[in-house]
């Protein structure tokens, strides 16, 4: 392939982006928006191991890129490596995440049911199964008056808590000075 043709980056595959002069394919563009979201949980936000962010999502595209991206600085690595896919190793972010959705559907947006339905059960499933975070759905009804028997909380399992008991002791041991 003619140079220009290719991406500027792998120098391998064709590009599908182009930011001013730069041509990028998706995987190259994607890693550099990864970067640059993790560095700056780093910097402007100053996230640091074993803070709890809580994310609160509406179920809109912005807030699901968003959990996506939190969940591709946490794993992201670890995903590509069982792909078979080498990358330079980044040094891991050890926060830790908790979805909120507040459930505004009904009351505000005035959705049917099986429409509410689909996006509640659509971030209880990206929850569990895609990203494993805990989460909490509140009908937007209990937010002025919460009750305890509203709240539909998972909490971490034995095993889950373990694995991060242990990978918080490993990010101590590997951060010593
Ligand atoms: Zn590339």
């Amino acid at each position: 392939m003619k140079a220009g043709k290719i991406c500027f980056k792998c120098k391998q595959r064709a590009p599908n982006y182009c930011n001013k002069q730069d041509k990028v394919c998706k995987p190259c563009f994607m890693d550099s928006v990864v970067h640059r979201f993790k560095s700056s949980l780093r910097t402007n936000l100053k996230i640091w191991k074993d803070d709890l962010n809580l994310i609160c999502v509406s179920g809109g595209s912005a807030s699901m890129a968003l959990l996506d991206l939190m969940h591709n600085a946490l794993f992201g690595d670890e995903e590509s490596a069982a792909e078979g896919v080498v990358k330079v190793s980044q040094r891991k972010l050890f926060f830790r995440v908790h979805v909120l959705h507040v459930d505004e559907g009904r009351a505000v947006y005035g959705w049917s049911e099986e429409f509410h339905r689909q996006q509640i059960e659509m971030i209880k499933r990206l929850c569990e199964e895609k990203y494993k975070f805990t989460y909490t759905i509140v009908p937007i009804e209990a937010v002025f008056d919460i009750l305890p028997a509203s709240l539909d909380v998972r909490m971490p399992s034995p095993q889950e808590k373990e694995k991060l008991l242990q990978e918080r002791k490993m990010d101590e041991v590997n951060h010593a000075t």
